[in-house]
């Protein structure tokens, strides 16, 4: 590949498909992209077209958002906080106050829901934005490698 290209993606802009330098964008900082539910690479337009789904292309810069695919990545970052802090408040509560367990159920069933909900969009808005700076996909088999090596 001429490197002179290396750094260029494809983009697609209505009916022509243009070559953008990545350089024409300043560079994003994945936390603050993905807090802010915005594109990985120019921070303006939305990822988001629902709740969880992403849009199609970016509506500033029209980067393709086909790639953006966090599996259970933000379901699992989710499991693991919310469920420390849920088990540590239901223990702080039941050690200080031993109240009856129809009040643990009514206070941290809402809570834990509240919590996910608020969490999942940002966390798969970092992954996705990590996921675009690290050019991280899946694994797949090499055709091309040469098997005397
Ligand atoms: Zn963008």
């Amino acid at each position: 590949m001429n490197p002179s290209l290396s750094n260029r993606m494809p983009v697609s802009l209505g009916n022509r498909d243009l070559m953008v330098s990545e350089k024409e964008f300043p560079p994003v900082f994945a936390l603050k992209a993905g807090m802010l539910g915005r594109c990985p690479r120019c921070c303006q337009g939305k990822l988001f077209e629902g709740f969880l789904s992403t849009s199609k292309s970016c509506s500033s810069c029209g980067l393709d958002f086909s790639f953006a695919d966090s599996g259970d990545g933000p379901a699992i970052f989710i499991i693991m906080i919310v469920g420390f802090l849920v088990v540590g408040g239901v223990l702080a509560v039941e050690i200080m106050y031993q109240p009856p367990y129809w009040v643990h159920g009514i206070l941290w069933l809402p809570i834990t829901t509240v919590l996910c909900l608020v969490l999942l969009r940002p966390f798969k808005a970092t992954l996705v934005a990590l996921q675009y700076q690290n050019d991280a996909r899946q694994g797949r088999i090499d055709d091309n490698a040469s098997h005397n090596e």
